[in-house]
């Protein structure tokens, strides 16, 4: 067992008794875009949502920490890794009603971007530039080339380990604001969610959606491990653009680099370490800072357990 790490006896013995069956010291790295990082404690690959709650219940009950991770889009995995139970949410179905579609949290937004594009419901073009699953975009608000999901969400089903209960929110609960929801500041899960769309001829939802395709490829690093953008948007400004102007792109901390070709993405090598990313993250801060006296928010989680940051230095919201 590795510093940091509590016991996970209790999870073993109930999964057991439960017939779940637990992956031990499973590496993260390559379930995540920037492929950093050290194994989850333990790991279970889920596929619906019955078998989302059930390895939702086993943490809780033996408490342990949990986990739920999408597609990995978003995260910086400590090297160390991360304790408790991850569980990775495949639950991907799917069910279109009139304009409406609600599927599981963890269906990948290029799914459902297809179906919506196959079934002629326009809306969640934005979403093919969004490399997560459904639960993953809610929990953040992502959004992109105008879009947000918020703008679509009709409301959510959720599950909330406090009570065992299972919850049902409309889009006023839900909290949303740039890149906020009140799934950031809890332990609440997202089930399921039902988006509005509208009716529009697939050719030309199609036409949108590879339009936004191309623009992204032709300004972001997608052959390199990344975990999209590093830092959240400043009010009325740009963090790539003050990274830029602060003369930081290509910008190393040992595998770590400052994209040249966009400056608020973190390209890592192969085989990269999570320290340095962190390290360099925090470098580009403490620069911006002295040099505009803007204090960047990271948009990336950083998870799992990380040696105490500098202080003043350090990434807010970071989940253990
Ligand atoms: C190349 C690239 C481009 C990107 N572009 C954009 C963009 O344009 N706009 C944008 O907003 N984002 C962008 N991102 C960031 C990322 O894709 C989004 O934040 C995405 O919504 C994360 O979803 P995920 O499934 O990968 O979540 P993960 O990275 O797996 O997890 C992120 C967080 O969400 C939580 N989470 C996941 N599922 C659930 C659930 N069911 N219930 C509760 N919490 C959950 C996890 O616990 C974790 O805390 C980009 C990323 C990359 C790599």
């Amino acid at each position: 067992m590795s510093r940091g790490m509590p016991a996970a006896g209790r999870l073993d013995e109930l999964a057991g008794e439960r017939g779940i069956e637990l992956v031990h010291d499973r590496p993260l790295a390559p379930l995540t875009t920037l492929r950093v990082g050290g194994p989850a404690q333990r790991f279970v690959e889920v596929s619906d949502r019955a078998a989302l709650l059930a390895a939702l219940r086993l943490a809780r009950d033996a408490g342990a920490p949990a986990f739920v991770l999408g597609n990995g889009s978003d995260l910086v995995v400590s090297d160390e890794g991360m304790p408790g139970l991850v569980v990775r949410n495949r639950a991907r179905g799917v069910a279109i009603e009139g304009t409406q579609l609600t599927a599981d949290a963890g269906a990948p937004m290029a799914l459902l971007v297809k179906r919506c594009t196959a079934e002629g419901l326009a809306g969640l073009e934005f979403g093919i530039s969004v490399p997560g699953t459904l639960g993953g975009a809610v929990w953040a608000n992502a959004g992109a080339h105008g879009g947000e999901i918020k703008d679509l969400l009709v409301g959510a089903e959720a599950w909330d380990p406090a009570g065992d209960t299972e919850l049902t929110l409309a889009h006023a609960d839900c909290a949303f604001a740039y890149r906020e929801s009140r799934f950031k500041h809890g332990d609440e899960v997202v089930l399921a969610a039902t988006l509005q769309l509208e009716r529009d001829d697939p050719a030309a939802i199609g036409e949108r959606v590879d339009a936004n395709q191309a623009q992204r490829r032709a300004t972001q690093p997608l052959a390199d491990q990344n975990a999209g953008s590093v830092f959240r948007n400043p009010p009325g400004d740009h963090a790539g653009r003050l990274i830029d102007v602060a003369g930081l792109k290509g910008r190393r901390v040992g595998s770590a680099m400052v994209s040249t070709l966009h400056a608020n993405f973190i390209v890592v090598d192969r085989g990269g370490r999570a320290a340095d990313v962190r390290a360099l993250g925090n470098e580009v801060r403490a620069l911006v800072q002295e040099r505009f006296g803007v204090m960047l928010q990271y948009e990336i989680e950083f998870v799992g357990h990380w040696p105490e940051p500098e202080a003043g230095s350090g990434p807010p919201g970071e989940r253990a």
